[in-house]
């Protein structure tokens, strides 16, 4: 009865700090966007906009704020659904320099400003991973996302293959400001960010990391990291080997 009573009370607690995490993440990351868009669409129902080169740049700015939004609203479904097990994953085999591929494509088209410099080494011929192309693209993604959100001016972000016989290793390696000893687990955990002065200017949820954990471990792999606080940081996707 104790034992039970201790479950239900621990279950209870734990319930109710992931509400107050979701609120103060809602509060936080959701309400700063759709308070712009509101001033947005008040600039242009009140027609203070007479020149159609500064309509156009406000349906620009509108057009990126709602984009931020959705994108923050995906990431947070994709944690329930993955929380819950309610997240499908359709595993395909295909050379890992395809998943390259796909979350390069999808990092350069976010038009980073500042001088990104990437560079992306897979070896040839490229392994072969059984994966979730979508999944683990995205996993990819996130890392090259936090390397570029992390770095002040030297925007060097290296994406790296290496294959032994049994692992393939995606390697995401920044200059930026590094991630101290004792956050290097916590960081993988949901809602939690750094607090510093870089994470309070920069946008995040605090879930990209643990959504790509997550995605990972879902196929028999890694994630590791190792960073130094100033130096900059090396995260590692390790995923088996598919042999033909
Ligand atoms: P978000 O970026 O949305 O805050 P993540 O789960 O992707 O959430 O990352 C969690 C935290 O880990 C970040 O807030 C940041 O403090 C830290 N972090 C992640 N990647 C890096 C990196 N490449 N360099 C330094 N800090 C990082």
């Amino acid at each position: 009865g104790v034992a039970y009573t201790g479950r239900v009370l621990y279950r209870e607690a734990r319930l109710s700090r992931m509400k107050t995490d979701f609120v103060s993440l809602v509060s936080h990351e959701l309400r700063t966007p759709v308070t712009s868009i509101r001033m947005f669409i008040e600039t242009l129902a009140l027609g203070r906009v007479q020149d159609p080169a500064q309509t156009q740049e406000v349906l620009r700015l509108l057009t990126q704020e709602t984009e931020r939004l959705s994108t923050l609203i995906e990431r947070v479904l994709d944690w329930s659904r993955i929380e819950s097990g309610r997240k499908e994953y359709h595993p395909e085999t295909m050379p890992v320099s395809e998943v390259v591929e796909t979350a390069v494509a999808a990092f350069r088209a976010q038009r980073l400003e500042g001088d990104l410099k990437l560079t992306v080494q897979v070896p040839e011929p490229p392994p072969d991973v059984h994966v979730d192309r979508g999944a683990i693209a995205g996993a990819v993604l996130n890392l090259l996302q936090n390397a570029y959100k992390y770095s002040r001016e030297d925007k060097r972000i290296a994406l790296t293959v290496k294959a032994t016989k049994r692992w393939v290793d995606l390697t995401v390696e920044d200059h930026g400001v590094g991630i101290a000893r004792r956050d290097h687990r916590r960081i993988f955990e949901r809602f939690y960010r750094v607090d510093n002065l870089l994470t309070r200017r920069t946008e995040g949820s605090g879930l990209g990391l643990a959504i790509a954990r997550r995605i990972v471990e879902a196929h028999g792999g890694y994630i590791t990291l190792q960073s130094e606080l100033g130096k900059g940081s090396r995260f590692t996707i390790q995923l088996p080997v598919e042999k033909a």
